[in-house]
């Protein structure tokens, strides 16, 4: 039997085989399985614990010898351990947090180069959403236009947006630099950890502050309201 799960190592959905289980019997029908599942994508286990009794759309006798797949959510009382904690910052308008997704689930599958191309696109929309305002319409036109990535770290700099020392930490990236030329990325792994660690920071500066700041000032705003 296998489960269906995010990786709590790895952050990869993907099939988890049981390795070794135990089981805690409260009746014939009713019981508990507490199960070590191995990654495929990592090869690093799991603790998945259910419950299980009559009625259930699974067949449960010599599961572990059964060629099944559940996804973890449909197990009853399931626990699972460990748990991804989502690392993305918060406060991301949906566009960009799409893109920042899907460049960690390749940057957690290993592949450096299709997440350097998502990272730096989520790079892209992030200056223009700045660019524009914070507003997503006009982000989504003005991200018609061509513009060179580095010219619009530039322009957000020289607005104001971002510190000079973001700015020159981003002309240091070689991919970006890269990506600024011909749009064409080849990227090692190590090239892929820079430009996410940049992302990272510069999101958080651009999003994450700004948007803890607002939150904060609308909670004393309406505390003293009430
Ligand atoms: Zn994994």
């Amino acid at each position: 039997m296998s489960f269906q799960l995010t990786c709590g190592h790895c952050g990869v959905r993907s099939i988890s085989r049981v390795v070794a289980h135990s089981k805690i019997t409260y009746s014939g029908t009713d019981f508990r399985i507490d199960s070590l599942a191995k990654c495929d994508n990592c090869h690093r286990s799991s603790f998945v614990s259910f419950h299980v009794n009559t009625g259930y759309i699974y067949e449960f006798s010599d599961f572990e010898k059964q060629d099944v797949i559940i996804r973890v959510e449909d197990l009853r009382h399931a626990e699972l351990f460990p748990v991804k904690e989502s690392n993305i910052p918060d406060f991301l308008p949906n566009v960009l947090k799409d893109v920042v997704e899907d460049a960690e689930f390749n940057y957690h599958s290993n592949r450096w180069k299709t997440a350097t191309q998502l990272y730096l696109q989520a790079l892209e929309f992030a200056c223009i959403l700045i660019e524009s305002d914070f507003d997503e319409i006009s982000a989504q036109q003005a991200s018609a236009q061509k513009t060179d990535i580095t010219k619009r770290i530039n322009s957000i700099f020289e607005g104001g947006s971002i510190s000079a020392s973001l700015k020159e930490w981003a002309h240091q990236i070689r991919v970006i630099g890269q990506y600024h030329k011909h749009r064409y990325v080849e990227a090692d792994e190590d090239d892929c950890k820079d430009v996410r660690d940049f992302l990272d920071s510069f999101l958080r500066y651009s999003f994450t502050i700004p948007g803890q700041i607002s939150a904060r000032r609308e909670r004393i705003r309406s505390a003293k309201t009430a």
